[in-house]
């Protein structure tokens, strides 16, 4: 279903993380003056603050892309008539949940499908 990640973006962030641990255990296996080692330290926090960023944001911008690129349709029925109507997803909704009553008999409307739409889209 979801699209794999910015594939560029993960590889950058796997290797700042390689990085950030290459200077850790530099650091602990050298025995460099304390000086050296906070310095290797700190450039490897952030090194792995930086893939931390890179990873995260680069995921949030895929959902971002998803999300504009389809549309989620709530088929709405009845257990009284056929009637069959469609409406844009609401959060919450789930297919056979009960909505109340139907809106031409006295029968009890429910969600009976959901579904996506894929937007035409210029880009990609
Ligand atoms: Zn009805």
């Amino acid at each position: 279903m979801s699209k794999p990640r910015q594939p560029k973006l993960t590889l950058v962030s796997i290797l700042l993380t390689l990085g950030a641990f290459a200077l850790f255990v530099l650091a602990t296996i050298l025995d460099f003056p304390s000086y050296y080692n906070t310095i290797m330290m700190t450039v490897g926090m952030a090194l792995l603050l930086a893939a931390w960023g890179i990873y995260f944001l680069g995921g949030r911008s895929a959902l971002k892309n998803e999300a504009a690129t389809e549309n989620v349709i709530t088929v709405i029925g009845c257990r009284g008539c056929d009637v069959k109507e469609e409406r844009t997803f609401a959060p919450g909704d789930y297919i056979f949940k009960e909505l109340g009553q139907c809106k031409k008999c006295t029968g009890k409307a429910f969600i009976r499908a959901i579904y996506a739409v894929p937007l035409k889209s210029d880009e990609r």
